[in-house]
């Protein structure tokens, strides 16, 4: 089966406008996948490791996330 993978939509990314910049969807990944490195910045994902699970794509309130082939 292809691998898939969460990637970031970075002109929908808005972290600012996400609770007081901390990216809920990052917060959504149990794994710790999707990581933002700080409040403000763009979460970023390894796909070599992101399990295609979707809770980070339910929790952006902005739909910046989508699963795709790699
Ligand atoms: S929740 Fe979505 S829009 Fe907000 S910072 Fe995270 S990925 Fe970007
Ligand atoms: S799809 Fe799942 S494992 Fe991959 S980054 Fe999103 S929440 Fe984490």
């Amino acid at each position: 089966m292809p691998a898939k993978t969460a990637i970031i939509d970075f002109n929908r990314c808005r972290p600012d406008e996400c609770s007081d910049g901390v990216c809920p969807a990052a917060l959504a990944c149990r794994r710790k996948i999707l990581v933002q490195e700080k409040p403000g910045e763009i979460p970023m994902v390894n796909p070599a490791i992101c399990r295609s699970c979707s809770d980070c794509v339910r929790a952006c309130p902005l739909n910046a996330i989508k699963i795709t082939l790699v």
